[in-house]
């Protein structure tokens, strides 16, 4: 499989390939040249297949000649069974129409191991071969950064610096970063919110200072292989209820239009796909963009959901380029002026496009609150916030008669409860207990330095630490 940038200026990859790049070095994003298609026949003989195998048989066209299926599987086989759940990622009924797809059952309780449990070794195993380490930079609103810390912690051939916004993720969140003690793992908190840190990983991936010196990767879900480790979940959730002979819709708590995308991935490979909600909270620039045609960046806002209080959402970019029919040159003049700007105008075919797969919704805190108790007091079920605003989006189109009866809604659970006690606890008057997988979080030692958000600040405190020397 050959991977091409959404702004058509930046070497075609293979899998390997753009699996240690992330960002392609035009600033667009990398996407496979075409869709893998499987039929209805395909995708039924996938059905009660273990999860490590799913995702082999999903992954297999994308991967191409990068590794061997044998390979292929022994990574898929390691990344999963560090899940606490024999189906990996299971399902939960709540009522007739509605399901939870519960996608915490990783290391560090978020969805995000799904992907970056198998990324982590996918790095080492590609590193392997090569005499240089790989430098990884990211920046996380609070749940990436813990599950690519603990995809790389400790796996030679690659170091990992993060950024935090100071004071805006959990302390349960920050804990499970900084009381990693390996020492290839670097924690660095900024003195600004998650765009300000998400826009200095992007120019330093950019910056001959770091670039002349460093192999960067990331983490962050711009990185191709984290989405389509995603895809498998969509195919799983899917097929247990009923796919292809029926089809499904899913709605995603959204930040950076990552775990949303992956869905949209499965519909191209042929699963049916009813609808895609898109599921944000005060954040709403995707709910602009979907519903208005309007892409414009608002003032961001601190919410009890804080892996979704991101205004720019980076691979928004893949969905613009699949709905203006791949037109690169058009896509890259769009994205300069939305860089200049801020603001971005969809065109008439690219909100056309977007309208027949993607509803949205938004979720106010109070919204979010009232789902956490609906969900608890009506099916015994303790849910996170993040979960939460899906579980609104969920009930708001079906309550609307948006979307036919028949049609199961599948609400991804992208958290544990126990990472957010507080708001779990504001809604239903009770917290959930840290699973005791993850260790006693409070009685370690943290490590992290603190820099202001100053972007040659930081750059610089990367570059004398960095150990990645050419
Ligand atoms: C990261 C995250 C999201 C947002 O996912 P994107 O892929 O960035 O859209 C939602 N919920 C939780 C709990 C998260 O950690």
């Amino acid at each position: 499989m050959r991977y091409i940038s959404t702004r058509g200026g930046a070497p075609v990859l293979d899998f390997e390939g753009v699996t240690l790049t992330g960002l392609a070095s035009d600033g667009g994003l990398y996407l496979p040249q075409e869709w893998p298609h499987f039929s209805s026949d395909e995708i039924a003989a996938l059905r009660g297949l273990p999860y490590a195998e799913l995702a082999v048989r999903i992954m297999a066209p994308f991967v191409g000649e990068s590794l061997s299926e044998h390979e292929l599987r022994d990574l898929c086989v390691q990344a999963y069974e560090s899940f606490d759940h024999a189906a990996v990622t299971p399902l939960v009924q709540l009522d007739q129409q509605h399901w939870l797809l519960e996608l915490f059952h990783g290391p560090t309780l978020a969805f995000k191991d799904v992907a970056l449990q198998l990324l982590g070794l996918l790095f080492e195993r590609f590193l392997k071969k090569r005499e240089r380490p790989l430098t990884i930079i990211g920046a996380t609103s609070g749940d990436t950064g813990s599950a690519a810390i603990h995809a790389v912690a400790g796996r030679e051939g690659v170091e990992i610096f993060m950024l935090h916004p100071e004071g805006r993720v959990s302390e349960i969140q920050r804990r499970q970063m900084t009381t990693v003690s390996a020492a290839n793992v670097h924690n660095i908190a900024i003195a600004g919110s998650f765009d300000d840190a998400q826009s200095h990983v992007k120019r330093m991936f950019a910056d001959s200072v770091l670039t002349d010196r460093l192999d960067i990767g990331a983490v962050n879900s711009i990185n191709w292989a984290r989405l389509m480790a995603q895809v498998v979940y969509y195919f799983a959730a899917a097929l247990q209820l009923g796919a292809p002979d029926r089809k499904v819709a899913f709605s995603v708590p959204t930040g950076n239009f990552g775990d949303v995308f992956a869905g949209y991935v499965a519909a191209q490979m042929g699963l049916p796909v009813e609808r895609l909600i898109v599921a944000t909270n005060k954040n709403d620039i995707l709910a602009r963009a979907i519903r208005d045609g309007d892409y414009s960046v608002g003032e961001s806002h601190a919410t009890i959901t804080p892996s979704m209080d991101i205004q720019v959402s980076s691979n928004f970019e893949r969905l613009l380029f699949e709905a203006n029919g791949r037109d690169a040159a058009a896509l890259a003049a769009q994205m300069e002026g939305f860089g200049a700007s801020k603001a971005l105008a969809l065109d008439p075919a690219q909100r056309e496009g977007i309208a027949a797969m993607f509803s949205a919704h938004r979720a106010t805190p109070e919204d979010t609150l009232a789902a956490m108790r609906w969900a608890y007091e009506n099916c015994g079920e303790v849910i996170d916030p993040h979960t939460a605003v899906g579980l609104h989006a969920a009930c708001s189109m079906t309550m609307a008669e948006e979307i036919d009866p028949a049609v199961p809604v599948v609400t991804l659970a992208t958290a544990h409860p126990a990472k957010f006690p507080d708001a779990v606890k504001q809604a239903i008057g009770t917290s959930a207990d840290l699973p005791a997988r993850v260790g006693d979080l409070f009685a370690l030692e943290e490590r992290f330095d603190t820099l202001s958000a100053e972007y040659d600040a930081v750059r610089d405190h990367i570059a004398s630490r960095a150990s990645g020397t050419r």
